[in-house]
């Protein structure tokens, strides 16, 4: 997928759009951005339930996609390597074919 436009520039479009609203509409300002990051599954779906009610969360997706966001909930999802992925596995678990 090619874009027109540079990823700083679509990120500073997300963060123009975020900047009309108060911060406390903005979930990822409100609480601790550590979560949007977290490395325990309920910490991600406790982040991607926060993102359900944020104004600019359809840009905020479609911008992460864009970009391919290497890590992180963003705009409700949690993105690995840039793609969607379902949910985050618990640190440990075995693999479920042999290595
Ligand atoms: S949708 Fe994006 S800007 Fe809104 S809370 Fe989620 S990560 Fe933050």
């Amino acid at each position: 997928m090619t874009s027109i436009l540079e990823p700083e520039v679509k990120l500073g479009v997300l963060h123009d759009r975020a900047n009309r609203y108060d911060e406390d509409l903005l979930p990822c300002r409100a609480n601790n951005p550590e979560l949007w990051f977290a490395e325990s599954p309920a910490d991600v779906e406790f982040a991607k339930a926060l993102c359900a009610t944020c104004p600019v969360q359809p840009l905020c997706l479609a911008g992460a996609l864009d970009r391919r966001e290497p890590w992180g909930v963003w705009g409700g999802q949690l993105l690995l390597q840039g793609k969607v992925i379902p949910r985050k596995r618990p640190r440990g678990r075995p693999r479920k074919d042999a290595a």
